[in-house]
């Protein structure tokens, strides 16, 4: 199976003809394989993901930010656990954004993500993230008003304004040598049912319910057309968007661990070469080493 083309067909990189809408999130491309049968391809992914990993912390020259975007019951905990989990802790740092804090409104939205971008060599996971302010915000308008703009900066310009912001500061960040990778996890609202359900039923899962959660779902359809907006402002060919159909989590593992692998065999990662005179002085370092027993 051609891991490449089925990401090529998720990957949004130039959207202004972009509808949600084309994307089914039950898709699994015709692969019927099942969970089992999954997890040891992302194991196989993993193993890849991790070679590469090293290489990029040794070099210390990039850093790949991993956004995760998606409604709740989507599965952004569960790719974090499962496509992130053969990586090395050392070079890896997630980040859950919730609900700003009183700190975080004192600043502009794009602040706290700021603070917690990934350094050169390392990977960085947004669990959310800055999208939220063109998300979670616009569809619930009370959230603007708790943000402390000063009013006449609150015009109907405003969500077009911050995909500019967006796109300048994930321009910025590539050019800088962070590779922005974003991810959309696509259910279906019958799927998320089901999820919520399990939620209420499972006693170990009931933690994570949340009321929020069943309010956010009667908006659903605002939230279908925030997401598109959004995606269509802000899918670049430095930062794209991967539309990823996540009713079968299995399949969304899948994708996310290839559209991941894939990106990163792009920067040709190369363990640092020691040659010339630091080559020297490690064969001098050897040879005293190998003498002073
Ligand atoms: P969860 O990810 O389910 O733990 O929930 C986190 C909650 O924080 C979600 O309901 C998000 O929509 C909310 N949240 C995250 N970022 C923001 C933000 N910038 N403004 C308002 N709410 C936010
Ligand atoms: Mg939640």
């Amino acid at each position: 199976m051609n891991f490449a083309k089925i990401i090529k067909r998720f990957r949004i990189e130039k959207a202004h003809g972009f509808r949600l809408s084309d994307f089914d999130p039950a898709d699994t491309c015709g692969l019927d394989i099942g969970k089992a049968a999954a997890k040891d391809m992302i194991a196989d992914g993993l193993r890849h993901l991790t070679a590469m990993q090293e290489k990029l912390y040794a070099q210390n020259q990039w850093a790949l930010l991993i956004i995760l975007q998606g409604m709740d019951a989507s599965g952004k905990d569960g790719v974090i656990k499962h496509v992130m989990s053969g990586l090395n802790p050392q070079g890896c740092e997630v980040h859950a954004f919730k609900h700003p804090s009183a700190e975080d409104l004192e600043h502009d939205f794009l602040w706290r993500a700021a603070r917690r971008l990934p350094a050169r060599g390392r990977i960085g996971i947004f669990n959310r993230s800055y999208y939220e302010d063109v998300l979670v915000v616009r569809v619930r308008r009370e959230l603007l008003g708790r943000q402390n703009l000063p009013a006449q900066l609150v015009t109907k310009a405003i969500w077009s304004e911050r995909f500019n912001s967006i796109r300048a500061f994930e321009r910025h960040l590539a050019l800088n040598g962070t590779l922005v990778l974003k991810f959309h996890l696509r259910i279906s609202k019958e799927e998320q049912r089901q999820r919520l359900l399990a939620r209420l039923d499972e006693p170990s899962k009931r933690w994570k319910f949340s009321m929020d959660d069943v309010d956010d779902r009667k908006l659903w359809g605002r939230y279908m057309e925030a997401y598109e907006d959004a995606i269509r402002n802000t899918a670049t060919a430095e930062a794209p968007w991967y539309i990823v159909p996540a009713d079968h989590k299995w399949f969304a593992w899948l994708t996310v661990a290839a559209a991941i692998g894939g990106a990163m065999e792009r920067l040709k990662l190369e363990f640092p070469l020691v040659r010339g005179k630091a080559l020297e002085e490690l064969e001098r370092v050897r040879r005293a080493l190998g003498a002073a027993k």
